[in-house]
C-alpha cells in the first residue's frame, strides 16, 4: 500500500467534505499513533477529544471483544443487560435519572432539543454565539457559524445567540416561545473557549428564575477530558438534560442524551433510533468508565492537563507566536499571532499530531494516558 494510492482514491470515492493532513494512519496505541510507513506520532488530537483512555484501551478491547463473542446487535425491541449496565453507570457519574442511547454528538444534541420541546411545548433554544452543536438540522440551528448552516437555512428550527461567558444580555432574549437554553460548558470547536468561574451557575439561576431548561452539551467535555467526569461538575449545578458523545466510547461511535425525571417525558414513538443501545457500543462504554476508574484517569486528566498548560504558559513567555494559553484538565487552546495550520504541518513533520480550530487557534486535546516526557516531546515541537 502506498499513501500517494490512498490519497488518489480518497479523492475518487469519498465526499471532500474535509481537508486532511498528509498522513495515512494505521495504527494506534495509548497516546501514540503510526502512519502507513511505520512512523510514530504522539497523538494531541485523540481522534477529536474521543480516544481520552488512549487508542485501543486494554479494558475497551476487552470488553468489546467478550461482546463480540455473544451478541453484536439486537434492536430496541429487546431488552439486553449490557445497554441497562451502561446506562446506570451514566446515571452514576452524572448524576442524571434516565439515559437514551444513540451514535454520535449531533444525535444526542437532536434528542436534547426534541425532549426539551415536548417537555416545554415551546421551541425557541438560546444558544451562544460560537458555539458548535453539530451538524444535523436541528443541532445546525443552535450552532453559530454561519457558513455551516447557509445552505440548510431554511430548515432551521427557531434559536437566537448571546454572548458566551456572559449572562447579563440572556434574559432580554426570553420570551413565551423560549424552551431552553443551551450550552457548551468549554467551547471546544471554537476554539477552546473557557467561561469566567461562576457561569455555569448563574445561567441555572437564570433558568430557574425564568422555568427555562438548561441543556448542557457534554460532548467534547465528558468523560474526564476537563478533569471531571463532566465539565458541569466544576461548578456544582445540575443542568436538565445532557449530552455526550466523543470521549464515551473511546473510540467506539456512540452518543447518548441524559435528563432528570422531572423533564424525561419521552413516550413510546417520541424518539428512537436502531442502533440506539448497541451491546457492542454499550460494552465500550463501559470499558471506558472501568478504564478511567481502575486507571484514576480523571485525576491524571487534572493533573498532568496542567502540567501541558504551566509548560505552555512558560513556552509563551519564551516565545513571541504564542498569545494566549487556556483551558482545562486535557482540553488545552492556544491563540497564536501566526499561521495556526503552518504550525500544525511542521509538528506533523516532528512527530505529533495537533490540531487548529481556526486559522490563529490550536485545540490540544491528547489521551489522558499521555506520560509527562511526551508532554514535554510536544511542548519542544511547538517551541521552534
Ligand atoms: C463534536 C461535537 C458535537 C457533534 O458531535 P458529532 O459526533 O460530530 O455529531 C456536538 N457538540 C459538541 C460540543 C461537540 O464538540
Amino acid at each position: 500500500m502506498d499513501k500517494m494510492d490512498i490519497f488518489e482514491r480518497e479523492t475518487k470515492y469519498i465526499f471532500h467534505t474535509y481537508d486532511r493532513q498528509p498522513v495515512v494512519i494505521t495504527k494506534g496505541k495509548g497516546s501514540k499513533v503510526w502512519d502507513i510507513n511505520g512512523k510514530e506520532y504522539i497523538d494531541c488530537v485523540g481522534g477529536i477529544a474521543v480516544c481520552g483512555v488512549g487508542h485501543r484501551n486494554p479494558f475497551v478491547v476487552k470488553r468489546i471483544k467478550d461482546q463480540l463473542d455473544r451478541l453484536m446487535h439486537i434492536s430496541n425491541l429487546y431488552y439486553t443487560d449490557i445497554s441497562v449496565d451502561a446506562a446506570e453507570k451514566i446515571a452514576e457519574i452524572s448524576g442524571m435519572d434516565k439515559v437514551f442511547f444513540c451514535n454520535s454528538g449531533t444525535e444526542a444534541i437532536e434528542a436534547a432539543l426534541k425532549l426539551a420541546i415536548k417537555h416545554t411545548s415551546k421551541n425557541k433554544f438560546i444558544a451562544m454565539k460560537n458555539a458548535f452543536h453539530g451538524r444535523t438540522i436541528g443541532a445546525l440551528s443552535v450552532t453559530y457559524k454561519e457558513k455551516f448552516k447557509k445552505p440548510f437555512e431554511s430548515f432551521l428550527t427557531d434559536a437566537c445567540f448571546v454572548n458566551y461567558g456572559d449572562v447579563s444580555k440572556i434574559e432580554e432574549e426570553i420570551d413565551e416561545d423560549t424552551a431552553a437554553i443551551i450550552l457548551e460548558p468549554i467551547q471546544g470547536e471554537s476554539g477552546v473557549i473557557v467561561p469566567p468561574d461562576g457561569y455555569l451557575r448563574a445561567v441555572r439561576e437564570v433558568c430557574d428564575k425564568n422555568d427555562l431548561l438548561l441543556i448542557v452539551d457534554e460532548v467534547q467535555t465528558g468523560f474526564g477530558r476537563t478533569g471531571r467526569w463532566f465539565a458541569f461538575q466544576h461548578e456544582g449545578i445540575m443542568p436538565d438534560i445532557i449530552t455526550m458523545a466523543k470521549g464515551m466510547g473511546g473510540g467506539f461511535p456512540v452518543g447518548a442524551m441524559a435528563a432528570k425525571n422531572d423533564v424525561a417525558d419521552f413516550e413510546p414513538g417520541d424518539h428512537g433510533t436502531t442502533f440506539g443501545g448497541n451491546p457492542l457500543a454499550c460494552s465500550a462504554v463501559l470499558g471506558v468508565i472501568e478504564a478511567i476508574n481502575k486507571d484514576n484517569l480523571i485525576e491524571k486528566s487534572e493533573k498532568d492537563g496542567r502540567y501541558f498548560k504551566e509548560k505552555l504558559i512558560k513556552l509563551k513567555k519564551d516565545v513571541d507566536f504564542i498569545d494566549d494559553v487556556r483551558g482545562k484538565g486535557m482540553m488545552i487552546g492556544l491563540s497564536l499571532n501566526k499561521d495556526a495550520n503552518a504550525l500544525v504541518s511542521s509538528v506533523l513533520n516532528k512527530g505529533a499530531l495537533i490540531n487548529a480550530t481556526s486559522d490563529k487557534i490550536i485545540r490540544l486535546v491528547p489521551p489522558f494516558v499521555i506520560t509527562r516526557d511526551e508532554i514535554d516531546r510536544v511542548v519542544s515541537y511547538i517551541a521552534d
